[in-house]
């Protein structure tokens, strides 16, 4: 596999640190509303990273956190008059939902910011005592990037050193607080004085806070993902992963930090960005107001739909979206099922798997879904021209090809071409075989072997037994 390292800007052989365990971090939602379709890119980008991996080594830990204490969700949650816990446990629930009908696959570990609190504390105290960080008058604690030389490496800014807080802070609308108690003006906040020491425990709109050495706080947001990364990942990545617009500042202190604290470990080998969903030429964000929420455009389109229109362009280059783009992914994916259903799937073994092995190879190469597509489409556009038994295989080679990019995968949407064509389940299927196919599917699932399961489950389905499959515990 090669993948681009926005670090090195080449794109490079993937080389895990231990080939038996691959770790993988990406930074998740800030929960303080729902998703938009250009936050659902991410998500996509780095579920089709995380599939692919797991095809290729046995073990692969894929933690995704969860920002729930930031600015704008004690804003969000004062201006709701509710608070700050309520308001991201709803916003996590209906991210999850959002996430699943994405296609997208649950991480193995979804730490949440206000879980880990100590363990960023502990990294702070470290960070204080080697003095790559200082306490103002007003109670912040900051990262001094003077103590820190690499500052800089992953986006390649190079550092003025008459960059005071004195001046007119430009970065401010990237994530970056403009504070007095700089000493530097790209110094970050690693601890945040409380701003309402005197409320009562029973005003649950209260901001929340922590007790640490510095008083009365909650911590900033670059930290979080220093110490969930080290506690579940053990502090190095094989990749760290991201929208485009987190390479600075969030991933540069992310490295500041976590070098800084641990300067013998290694920390991140493959930094990996995708590029900007824009909507009227400018990134989707909240805050240009020119966005649509996942939940929102799933009125109109499926989430599958969302994920083809979101996998046509390549990962790193900009894609403008419309409504169109997502209409003609809902058609396009119709033509696709109502070839894969067309007629009974039959046990055929999968002879040509040409299709397969294009895929593959693609997204092999740094992800190359438009390629991938493409080789997808053209297949099926040839289906038709096969000799009649030649077809019967080449549908259950596309479907499975469409599996590697986590489509084609909607049970119930076969069933409903399948049914246009044998409504009833053939009455004379013999029970005893039907659970026997259950099972062996169920073991099939049980070890991952995906390819196996489908092929029961679409054999059956051929007979009009529809399965609908519940989670693999894993
Ligand atoms: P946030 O909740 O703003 O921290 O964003 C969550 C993730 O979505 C981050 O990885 C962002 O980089 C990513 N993201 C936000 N907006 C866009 C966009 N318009 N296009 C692609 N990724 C985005
Ligand atoms: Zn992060």
């Amino acid at each position: 596999m090669r993948i681009f390292n926005t670090f090195s800007a080449k794109i490079e052989n993937f080389i895990p640190f231990d080939k038996n365990c691959v770790r993988v971090y990406v930074c998740g939602p800030t929960v303080y509303d729902r998703i938009h379709l250009g936050n659902a890119r991410t998500l996509v980008v780095f579920d089709l990273i995380i599939k692919a991996l797991r095809r290729k080594y046995k073990k692969v830990v894929y933690v995704r956190n969860i920002t729930d204490i930031d600015d704008k969700i004690i804003a969000r949650a004062q201006e709701e008059k509710t608070s700050t816990v309520e308001l991201a446990t709803k916003m996590i629930a209906q991210f999850h939902s959002d996430a699943n009908a994405l296609g997208c696959d649950e991480p193995d570990f979804e730490p949440r910011a206000t879980d880990h609190v100590a363990e960023m504390i502990t990294i702070i105290k470290s960070l204080v005592e080697k003095k790559h960080a200082y306490i103002s008058e007003d109670g912040h604690v900051l990262f001094a990037i003077k103590s820190f030389p690499q500052y800089g490496c992953l986006s390649k800014r190079k550092h003025d050193n008459n960059n005071d807080c004195n001046q007119s802070n430009s970065r401010s609308n990237s994530r970056v607080e403009a504070l007095e108690c700089k000493r530097d003006a790209d110094d970050f906040v690693l601890w945040k004085p409380a701003e309402n020491t005197n409320t009562s425990d029973s005003d649950n709109t209260a901001t929340p806070a922590w007790d640490s050495p510095w008083g009365r706080g909650r911590p900033g947001w670059h930290i979080e993902c220093s110490a969930m990364s080290r506690l579940l990942l053990g502090g190095s990545i094989d990749i760290h992963g991201g929208g485009q617009d987190l390479i600075f500042p969030h991933h540069e202190n992310e490295i500041a930090q976590s070098r800084a604290a641990e300067p013998s470990q290694p920390f991140v080998k493959y930094w990996v960005h995708n590029g900007y969903l824009l909507a009227e030429r400018k990134k989707m964000s909240k805050s240009l107001g020119n966005f649509q929420c996942v939940a929102d455009a799933l009125n109109s389109v499926s989430g599958e739909a969302i994920r083809l229109a979101l996998l046509r362009a390549h990962y790193r280059h900009p894609l403008d979206f419309s409504q169109q783009r997502l209409l003609e992914a809902e058609k396009n994916l119709d033509k696709l099922y109502a070839i894969v259903a067309s007629e009974k799937n039959e046990n055929s073994d999968i002879r040509n798997v040409k299709i397969m092995q294009q895929v593959e190879e693609a997204l092999a190469n740094d992800l190359n879904t438009p390629l991938a597509l493409a080789a997808i489409f053209s297949f099926a556009d040839n289906i038709a021209n096969l000799p009649q038994q030649a077809q019967k295989s080449a549908k259950q080679e596309l479907k499975s090809a469409a599996n590697l990019l986590g489509l084609l995968q909607n049970q119930k949407r076969i069933g409903k071409n399948l049914t246009k064509k044998s409504p009833e389940p053939d009455a004379n299927i013999d029970d005893k075989w039907v659970q026997k196919k259950i099972n062996e599917r169920e073991r099939a699932r049980a070890s991952r072997d995906f390819v196996l399961a489908d092929k029961i489950r679409d054999e059956l389905a051929g007979l009009g037994v529809l399965i609908e499959d519940t989670r693999v515990e894993k």
